[in-house]
């Protein structure tokens, strides 16, 4: 157990390393099977999920492409429940067999904006890949089908997700100590 201080606050190992390791090759042998010859074109959402985004895609072995959008909604440790605008999607969607690529989906705002604004696009089909969900917080329905971890409440860091903009190094996921 590491302890690490970011700015004012205090995180400890919550998931280390190895086991996010384990997860993520197992939702991307999910995504292996079932987007096999679909060509899959996934859209990874910056900052926070450039790390398990690279990770997901080297362990994913069937053709497919990747392009990254951003949004911003969060700052500090509460969420601000404003939602902000997608950009960056310079791919024809149309017809193409998308998965959305999240660090972490908390209240599910961002990720329900996102459907609506990509969902305008035609896609074939349109799936939700989050390396953390928070479930006890949703407060709107979704179908993520590919989730590598359900955690609880907490506010965490690291593996990419930050804590006003410090942390995203971390190599283990951390979690804050209150
Ligand atoms: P939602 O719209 O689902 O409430 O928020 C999603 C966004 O909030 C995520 O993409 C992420 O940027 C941020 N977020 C939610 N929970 C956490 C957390 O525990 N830690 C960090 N670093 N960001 C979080």
């Amino acid at each position: 157990m590491s302890i690490v201080k970011i700015k004012d606050k205090t995180f400890k190992t919550f998931i280390p390393e190895s086991e996010i390791q384990q997860r993520v090759k197992a939702v991307a042998e999910k995504l292996n099977r079932d987007m096999d010859g679909k060509n899959p074109l996934f859209l990874a959402v910056l900052n926070g999920s450039f790390v398990f985004a690279a990770d997901l895609m080297r362990y994913i072995t069937i053709p497919s492409e990747i392009s990254f959008v951003k949004l911003a909604s969060y700052q500090g440790t509460a969420s601000t429940g404003e939602v902000k605008e997608v950009f960056g999607v310079t791919e024809e969607l149309h017809g193409r067999h998308v998965v959305i690529v999240e660090d972490i989906v908390d209240t599910g705002l961002t990720m329900k904006r996102m459907l609506e604004t990509l969902g305008t696009r035609e896609p074939a089909s349109l799936h939700i890949c989050s390396l953390l969900v928070k479930p006890d917080k949703l407060q709107v329905s979704l179908d993520i089908e590919y989730a590598a971890m359900e955690i609880p409440n907490d506010f965490i860091v690291g593996y990419g997700l930050d804590y006003d903009q410090q942390g995203r190094n971390l190599r283990d996921i951390y979690r804050i100590i209150e």
